[in-house]
């Protein structure tokens, strides 16, 4: 298994977020978290981070306990994120973007990295040396997503990255975090409704303020339980 979330409760200033989550992902597979919002999917996210301590309950990552680790041990374990709003830098060059995680985490093999995501994504090759704020909204959305490629060379967390996209580069997206399965990435995508994840996903879990259950497919081929 490569995450595994047992019994996981998280309080955002006392307010309990999440309660008694249960979720776990193999390795190599990816996951849906669907959920409207305010459910709860990006405070999951940044727990699984490490960006929010749990009050209880443990993320194990490829059989080791990483609730108490710092997050940027995780990113050592290739583990990463890519939030719902760019959070790109504007004034740094898309290459300079991409490269910052790498800095960041001191990640020695970072240009290697990057040469791998731009062989994944040859289109940010191609406006690598233009400044961020030069970039479409939709171009800026593929760069975030390589820019979280970067650290997350074994398991990446995606928050809504269809969010706002136009449908051609939603398409891109997509057939991207398709690829990535061949890269043998574990991938977890948040989604308020499943339109853009049902086709990429092995198993698709709900969250419904803050509880988690797993869903169920809603292809006509199969009407039963997901699982993986
Ligand atoms: P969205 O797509 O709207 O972000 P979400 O499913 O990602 O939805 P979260 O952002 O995780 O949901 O929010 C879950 C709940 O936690 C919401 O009720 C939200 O109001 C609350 N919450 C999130 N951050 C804070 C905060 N800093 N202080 C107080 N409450 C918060």
């Amino acid at each position: 298994m490569s995450l595994e979330i047992s019994n996981l409760d998280v309080s955002i200033e006392g307010i309990k977020i999440l309660r008694d989550i249960n979720l776990t992902i193999p390795t190599g597979k990816m996951a849906g978290l669907i959920g409207h919002n305010g459910a709860g999917k990006t405070t999951l996210i940044r727990a699984i981070m490490g960006l929010l301590p749990p009050d209880k309950g443990s993320i194990t990552f490829k059989g080791e306990d990483i609730t108490r680790l710092p997050s940027h041990r995780r990113a050592n374990m290739r583990i990463s994120y890519m939030p719902e709003d760019r959070r790109l830098i504007p004034e740094l060059t898309v290459t300079e973007n991409m490269l910052m995680p790498a800095w960041a985490n001191k990640i020695r093999d970072g240009e290697e990295r990057l040469k791998w995501v731009y062989s994944l994504m040859p289109e940010i090759a191609d406006f690598g040396e233009r400044k961020a704020l030069q970039l479409s909204g939709g171009q800026q959305k593929l760069v975030a997503l390589g820019r979280a490629l970067i650290p997350g060379r074994e398991m990446i967390l995606l928050d809504e990255p269809f969010e706002g996209v136009a449908p051609v580069l939603a398409k891109r997206l997509s057939a991207v975090i398709a690829d990535l399965r061949g890269e043998g990435l574990t991938v977890l995508i948040a989604e308020s409704d499943d339109s853009h994840s049902a086709d990429l996903v092995d198993a698709t879990w709900r969250i419904e303020r803050g509880a988690v259950s797993q869903g169920r497919r809603d292809t006509s081929e199969s009407s039963g339980l997901t699982d993986y």
